[in-house]
């Protein structure tokens, strides 16, 4: 399906301003809507954007029984509008919700709900190569309840917001290796509102010590390394690209698992296991060839510059021929339609 997308003047101007605006600030004009009542979802709808109303003694106000996701629609080559892996999206707020103890939502009323909204904002989608819509359907438990207890009643939701660039330059990352972002057995393998509630206090020290993002370490050892932030992270070590195994503590991203998939027919040697940040710091002190980056729906591929690893900063290859501003190219390519999409990963709407 075509569909040609006609910015009028003004909008063009609007969406030009948003990109002066931080991440996520400016909501598009609709939101969608659907809610969980006596078992069943129901009034499913698109309205204008508007604010909630909810009683203090709301549940998820006081015991963080929310779930999100993150995904994004890109305006591609051809014109035509896609929303990227949203198979893939919709399995893991399948279990969050599960972990969370959230009733599911069919995966129809999921995948209409987005296309229908995407498809009433597309004018909305920036044109420009940085450009994309941020999708972010929740869910949140709506009983109107002080006592602690699952909640019968929930609100799904899905707003958008035009985003551009994440970081716009190398990030500086700390390793942290007092605090945990989750523990075996914890909720750190699902995208929960709770998760990062934790994680404000130690980003903000590091933050203060000039940090963009903690590299979060394992919570039993604090020796391997997890993720950063609202991103997964890998490194590209002697022609390896290495990242962290999904050890049962780290969020299932689509970017790692999209970006793993392109390195394989790249023919990239891949390893996913544990890394020890003394490993690490062994290679740097070797004068490896080194980088190190983060994927994430939100900051797309990120190249990192400096980790900091107690009082010592280490200098990561950040050159315009490293291996993952190609991977990020690859990426691009197939958000934009500019490469035959061999995994289906996009819906086109
Ligand atoms: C969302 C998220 C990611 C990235 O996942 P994507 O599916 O690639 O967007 C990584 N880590 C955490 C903690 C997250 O919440």
């Amino acid at each position: 399906m075509q569909h040609i997308i006609s910015i009028t003047e003004k909008m063009e101007r609007n969406i030009m301003d948003i990109k002066l605006e931080p991440f996520g600030k400016i909501p598009t004009e609709h939101m969608f809507t659907a809610e969980y009542k006596n078992g069943e979802w129901q009034n499913a709808q698109v309205t204008p954007f508007h604010n909630l109303t909810l009683s203090p003694l709301t549940l998820c106000l006081h015991y963080g029984q929310t779930v999100f996701e993150g995904m994004k629609a890109f305006l591609m080559n051809d014109g035509n509008i896609s929303v990227f892996r949203l198979d893939k999206h919709y399995d893991r707020f399948s279990k969050s919700l599960h972990r969370m103890c959230m009733p599911k939502v069919p995966n129809e009323l999921f995948t209409n709900a987005i296309k229908q909204l995407v498809k009433i904002e597309t004018k909305w989608i920036p044109s420009s190569p940085d450009g994309s819509l941020y999708i972010r359907p929740f869910m949140i438990a709506t009983e109107s309840r002080i006592g602690v207890k699952v909640s019968e009643e929930y609100l799904f939701i899905i707003v958008c917001s035009p985003a551009y660039q994440y970081y716009s330059k190398a990030l500086k990352v700390k390793l942290e290796t007092t605090y945990v972002r989750a523990s075996l057995g914890g909720t750190g393998t699902v995208k929960c509102g709770g998760n990062y509630g934790g994680a404000f206090f130690p980003t903000q020290l590091a933050n203060d010590q000039g940090y963009d993002q903690v590299l979060w370490t394992d919570s039993q050892h604090h020796g391997f390394i997890e993720e950063s932030g609202t991103m997964n992270v890998m490194f590209f070590i002697d022609n390896v690209l290495m990242t962290p195994e999904l050890s049962g503590t780290i969020l299932d991203g689509v970017t790692r698992d999209s970006v793993l998939t392109i390195a394989k027919e790249k023919d990239i040697n891949i390893s996913e296991k544990q890394i020890n940040y003394h490993e690490l710091i062994h290679s740097f002190e070797n004068g490896k060839h080194i980088e190190a980056f983060g994927v994430g729906t939100a900051a797309g591929v990120a190249p990192i510059e400096v980790i900091g690893i107690g009082l010592k900063e280490y200098k990561c290859y950040i050159e315009k021929d490293a291996m993952m501003f190609q991977l990020q190219k690859a990426l691009y390519d197939i958000n934009r339609g500019l490469v035959f999409d061999v995994h289906h990963w996009n819906s086109i709407i």
